[in-house]
C-alpha cells in the first residue's frame, strides 16, 4: 500500500511471531515511527479525511496511540486527550471496563477532559478485535462527547474490529491491513 508520498508504509512495519504469546503475529510500529518519512506519511494519511472537519479534541489510547495521536492533534491544531489504563491519570476519572481473552481491563479518561457535545477524533496504532477502541468510544460518549471517527494505521480485518466499531455508528479510517 503506497501513500501519496510514494512510500510503502506496510514494508516499514516489523512483524514479530509469537509475541507476546505463541500464535500471535505482533505488528510492531516502532520501526515505522522511527523512520522520518514513514512517520510523516503515516500522520499525513491519518489526518487527511479530517482536514477542515469540525473537531474539538484528538484522543489517543495508551501507549502507541499517544505517539500518533499527539502528532495528529498537532497537525490538526487541536488539543490531545489521553485515554489510559486504570490508575495512571492523576485527577478525577471516568472508567470503562472491557473484556480481554482472559479477564477484564479498564481504560480511564479525566472526568473534565471532554465537554458535552464536544467532537472527538480517536487514534490508536492498530485495531484487532476492537475491544479497546470500543471501550474508549464508550468513555468519550459517557463524557458527553461525540466520536467523529476512529483512525488506526493498521487493521486486522480477520478479527472484525473495524466492523464492530462501524456497527456502533463510528466512522473508521485505517491505512493498511494485514490479513
Ligand atoms: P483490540 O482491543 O483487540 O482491538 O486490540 C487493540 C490493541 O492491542 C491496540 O492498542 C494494539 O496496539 C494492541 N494489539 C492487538 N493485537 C496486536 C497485534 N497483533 N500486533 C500489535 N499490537 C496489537
Amino acid at each position: 500500500i503506497n501513500t501519496r508520498a510514494g512510500l510503502d508504509l506496510k514494508a516499514l512495519i516489523r512483524t514479530i511471531p509469537d509475541y507476546p504469546k505463541p500464535g500471535v503475529l505482533f505488528r510492531d510500529v516502532t520501526t515505522l515511527l522511527a523512520n522520518p518519512a514513514g512517520l510523516r506519511a503515516s500522520i499525513d494519511e491519518l489526518i487527511w479525511p479530517f482536514l477542515g472537519a469540525p473537531l474539538d479534541h484528538v484522543a489517543g489510547i495508551e501507549a502507541r496511540g499517544f505517539i500518533l495521536g499527539g502528532a495528529v492533534a498537532h497537525e490538526l491544531g487541536r488539543g490531545f486527550v489521553p485515554i489510559r489504563k486504570k490508575g495512571k491519570l492523576p485527577y478525577a476519572t471516568i472508567g470503562q471496563d472491557y473484556e480481554l481473552e482472559y479477564g477484564v481491563d479498564t481504560v480511564e479518561i479525566h472526568a473534565d477532559a471532554i465537554g458535552p457535545g464536544d467532537k472527538v477524533l480517536l487514534v490508536d496504532d492498530l485495531v484487532a478485535t476492537g475491544g479497546t477502541a470500543d471501550a474508549a468510544i464508550d468513555l468519550i460518549r459517557k463524557s458527553g462527547g461525540e466520536v467523529v471517527a476512529a483512525c488506526f494505521v493498521i487493521d486486522l480485518p480477520d478479527l472484525g474490529g473495524a466492523e464492530r466499531l462501524r456497527r456502533k455508528g463510528v466512522t473508521v479510517h485505517t491505512l493498511l491491513a494485514f490479513e
